[in-house]
């Protein structure tokens, strides 16, 4: 199985993502956890990429390409790997294409995971992250069951830098001109597949396994 995970932030990837490669046991690609990491330890990456992560823009395709190229070139990614969060910008489609068919490989399918605006800035701005796992909860939709207390760890609950109303705004925009256009690239590829991410989390998980099977 070999996946990836497209729409506007706040739609739903991370949280479905969770769930999907639980159940297909394959590892979980997060470009946008990736470069929360780096940027958090202060590697080389994570001082380059950190000015555009706070402002909400994309970080450059080159260093985001570079990454996902390495992570999936490892071997627990050879029997299948879900992406979330990448690719976002035609450039990176394509790099992504053409390194797949370097390692002799396709995407099994794309699922676009769509939910409307107004819905989308009530989830970013009621997110909370573990600081420790990274897991992902809402303070209305998805509470943990002690406040601020991951349930998964026992960690400490925070809200994101760039989950700030004035940065979410940003973000969305982004997402419309650069990530947008991918629909239709995979549409005319025949893999894309486009659920109703305004349903309740099972629902739309339910969705997309029956989907994939
Ligand atoms: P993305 O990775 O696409 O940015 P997340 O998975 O982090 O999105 O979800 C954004 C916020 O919305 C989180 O707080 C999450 O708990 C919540 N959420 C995710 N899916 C749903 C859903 N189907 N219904 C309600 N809230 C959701
Ligand atoms: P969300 O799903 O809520 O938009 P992510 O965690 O996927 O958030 O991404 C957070 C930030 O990390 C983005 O706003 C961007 O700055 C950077 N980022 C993540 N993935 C990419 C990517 N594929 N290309 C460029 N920048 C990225
Ligand atoms: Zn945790």
């Amino acid at each position: 199985m070999r996946i990836v995970l497209l729409g506007p932030p706040g739609a739903g990837k991370g949280t479905q993502g969770e769930l999907l490669v639980k159940k297909y046991k394959i590892p979980h690609v997060s470009t946008g956890d990736i470069l929360r990491a780096a940027i958090k330890e202060e590697t080389e990456l994570g001082q380059k990429a950190k000015v555009y992560v706070e402002r909400g823009e994309l970080v450059p395709d080159g260093l985001v390409v570079g990454i996902v190229k390495e992570r999936l070139a490892r071997e627990d990614a050879a029997s299948g790997f879900l992406l979330d969060g990448f690719p976002r910008t035609p450039a990176q489609a394509e790099a992504l294409d053409a390194s797949l068919r370097e390692m002799g490989m396709q995407l099994t399918a794309v699922i676009n995971v769509d939910v409307d605006t107004e819905i989308l800035l009530e989830r970013l701005t009621g997110r909370r992250v573990c600081r420790d796992c990274g897991a992902t909860y809402h303070i209305k939709f998805n509470p943990p069951t002690v406040r601020c207390v991951c349930d998964k760890c026992g960690g400490e609950l925070y809200q994101r830098e760039d989950d700030a109303a004035e940065t979410v705004r940003q973000r969305l925009e982004v997402y419309r001109k650069q990530t947008e256009p991918l629909i239709a690239y995979y549409k005319e590829q025949n893999i894309l597949y486009t659920v109703d991410g305004s349903q309740e989390i099972e629902q739309v998980f339910a969705d997309i396994i029956e989907f994939l099977q």
